[in-house]
C-alpha cells in the first residue's frame, strides 16, 4: 500500500528470514537495502537474484545504517548490541523482527495466533496445538520457529481460521507490537544468555508474549517464574491467567485427577466444576513434560473455544517430531532412545526423568552450562554414563562430585565417528530392561552441523548393533 512505496527499509542479515522480507518489501514498493556480515559464494548467489528485484545488497558490511533508513528489518538472531541497531536507535529508527513484519502485514480479518514460547517444549507444543485445531475441524497451521515462515503463513494464498505460532526468545524481542489471542510460557531456565545479556532480559523478552494477549495467558503453576511474567503483563480487559500442573488443579487451571486430563479454567456448564478432556494415555509418549506440554496446548486451544473431545482426538492424533525422545529400537531387551534435541540441561533433566535405570549417552557443546543439578537430580537413575565432545570433562567432573558410584566411560573423542563408539559401549554396560538415553545436554556443533545429524548418527549406530528381529 501507499505507506511502504518508496519507503527506504535496511534488511539485516540475507538467510531464511532475510531474503523473504526483502521480497516481500520489495513487492510492496520500499526502497530495500539488504546489509550483511558475510561476502562468500552463497551470499552472492543471494545478492544477484534479490539485485534482479531491485534490491539493493551490501556484502561484507552488516555494521553501516545505509544513509536515509527509515526502518530496519532484522533476522531474529542478530544480536542487539550490534552497531548496526546502535546506529539505528541513535537515529530514532525502529528495528523490527521478521515475526513484527509478518505481524504489521497481516490483512483485515486475518486469523488470530494463539502463541507459544518457553526455553523448552515450544515446537512439541505448537504441534500438538496445531493436532487440537485440526481435530476442531478449523484451518490452521503450526508456524513460526518451527520452519514455517510467519510472511508466507500471512501472506500466502492459504486462507486460515487460526494460527499456532512458535516464537524463540529472539524473535519476541525484535516484535514489540504483536498481540496474541492467547499465548504461553511453558518453562523459564537459563538458555541463550550470551546474547540476551541477563537471565533477567530473556525473562523479559520471553513475557513480551503475553503483552495485549486477549482472551488467555497461560503460564506453569509449577513455574513460578512464568507466573510472574504474567501479572506484569498489561494485557486486555478481561483477558484471564490460566495456569498447569501436573497435579488436581485450582479454579482457572487445567491439571491431572487419576489420569485424566481435566479443565478447571473453561468449564461451559457451571453445574460442573471440572471438565474432562482426554487421557494421560492419550499423550505421546506420556511423559511429565509432555504432558504439560499437552496442558499447555489444551488450555489454548480451550482459550480459542474448541470442545474437550477434539482436545483428546487432537492429542491422540499427535505424533512427535524425530530426535525428541524418539523410540529408535529395542535390542537385546534394550530400549535405545534418540533425545538428541535435548541440547540444553534443562532439557535432558525432562528425558532423564522419564526412565529408569539409564545408560547415558552425553557431551558436545555446554554453551556456559554447568552440571551439577542436572547429574543431582538423574543420578538415581543412572547405570553408567558415556561422555564424548568437546565439554564433555564438565559431565565428568559433576558426575565425579555427585554420582561418584556410576561408572563413567570417557570416550575422549569430539570425531563424527564418537556417536557409534559410544552406543557400542553403551550397549555394553546396559543389562536387558534398561534404557540407553542419548540426551546430550549440549549442543551439537561441536561434531555434527546440527541436532539432527548427531541423532541420525545415534539411531545408525544402534542399527548397526544387531540385525532386525521384528
Ligand atoms: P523447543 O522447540 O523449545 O526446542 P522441543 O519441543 O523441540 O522444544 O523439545 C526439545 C527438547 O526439550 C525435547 O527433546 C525434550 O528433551 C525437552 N522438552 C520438551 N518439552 C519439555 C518441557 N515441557 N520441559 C522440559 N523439557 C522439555
Amino acid at each position: 500500500g501507499a505507506t511502504w512505496t518508496g519507503k527506504r527499509v535496511t534488511v539485516a542479515g540475507l538467510g531464511v528470514s532475510g531474503i523473504p522480507a526483502a521480497r516481500v518489501l520489495r513487492g510492496l514498493g520500499a526502497h530495500v537495502t539488504v546489509v550483511n556480515d558475510g561476502d562468500d559464494e552463497r551470499s552472492r548467489a543471494q545478492a544477484a537474484e534479490l539485485e534482479a528485484l531491485g534490491v539493493t545488497v551490501r556484502l561484507g558490511d552488516g555494521a553501516t545504517l545505509p544513509e536515509g533508513t527509515e526502518l530496519v528489518v532484522t533476522a531474529p538472531g542478530w544480536k542487539p548490541d550490534k552497531p548496526l541497531f546502535l546506529a539505528a536507535a541513535e537515529a530514532g529508527v525502529e528495528i523490527w523482527g521478521d515475526v513484527e513484519l509478518a505481524w504489521r502485514l497481516r490483512g483485515p480479518g486475518a486469523a488470530p495466533w494463539l502463541a507459544v514460547t518457553g526455553t523448552n517444549g515450544k515446537t512439541t507444543t505448537v504441534r500438538m496445538l496445531a493436532s487440537i485445531l485440526e481435530a476442531a475441524g478449523l484451518r490452521t497451521a503450526a508456524v513460526g520457529n518451527i520452519g514455517v515462515s510467519l510472511l508466507d503463513a500471512v501472506l500466502g494464498d492459504e486462507k486460515y481460521d487460526v494460527l499456532a505460532v512458535e516464537l524463540s526468545s529472539y524473535q519476541l524481542h525484535w516484535a514489540p507490537s504483536l498481540r496474541a489471542h492467547s499465548a504461553a510460557v511453558l518453562n523459564l531456565a537459563p538458555d541463550h544468555l550470551d546474547w540476551h545479556g541477563s537471565m533477567a532480559a530473556y525473562a523479559a523478552d520471553k513475557g513480551r508474549i503475553y503483552e495485549g494477549n486477549q482472551v488467555a495467558c497461560v503460564y506453569n503453576a509449577a513455574d513460578p517464574a512464568t507466573e510472574d511474567l504474567v501479572r506484569e503483563a498489561d494485557v486486555e480487559e478481561g483477558c484471564r491467567a490460566i495456569g498447569f500442573t501436573l497435579g488436581p488443579p485450582a479454579p482457572s487451571q487445567l491439571g491431572v485427577v487419576d489420569g485424566i486430563l481435566v479443565d478447571r479454567a473453561f468449564v461451559a456448564n457451571r453445574q460442573k466444576n471440572a471438565q474432562e478432556l482426554a487421557d494421560v494415555s492419550d499423550v505421546n509418549p506420556p511423559a511429565p513434560h509432555n504432558i504439560a506440554n499437552a496442558l499447555a496446548a489444551a488450555a489454548l486451544a480451550r482459550a480459542y473455544g474448541v470442545e474437550p473431545a477434539a482436545v483428546r482426538d487432537g492429542l491422540r492424533a499427535f505424533r512427535p517430531d524425530a530426535h525428541r525422545i524418539e523410540h529408535v529400537a529395542d535390542v537385546a531387551g534394550v530400549a535405545y532412545v534418540d533425545d538428541s534435541k535435548a541440547t540444553n540441561t534443562h532439557a535432558a533433566e525432562a528425558s532423564l526423568a522419564a526412565y529408569d535405570p539409564i545408560v547415558w549417552i552425553a557431551g558436545g557443546l555446554a554453551k556456559g552450562a554447568t552440571f551439577d543439578e542436572l547429574v543431582q537430580k538423574s543420578a538415581k537413575r543412572l547405570r553408567a554414563a558415556v561422555l564424548i565432545g568437546a565439554d564433555r570433562a564438565l559431565i565428568r567432573e559433576a558426575l565425579a562430585r555427585h554420582a561418584p558410584e556410576v561408572p563413567v566411560v570417557d570416550l575422549d573423542r569430539t570425531d563424527t565417528g564418537a556417536m557409534s563408539a559410544a552406543v557400542r559401549e553403551a550397549a555394553r554396560l546396559a543389562r536387558p530392561g534398561d534404557t540407553v538415553l542419548m540426551a546430550p545436554a549440549c549442543a551439537s556443533m561441536d561434531m555434527f552441523t546440527n541436532y539432527n545429524k548427531r541423532g541420525e548418527a545415534f539411531a545408525d549406530a544402534v542399527r548397526q548393533l544387531a540385525p532386525e528381529r521384528d
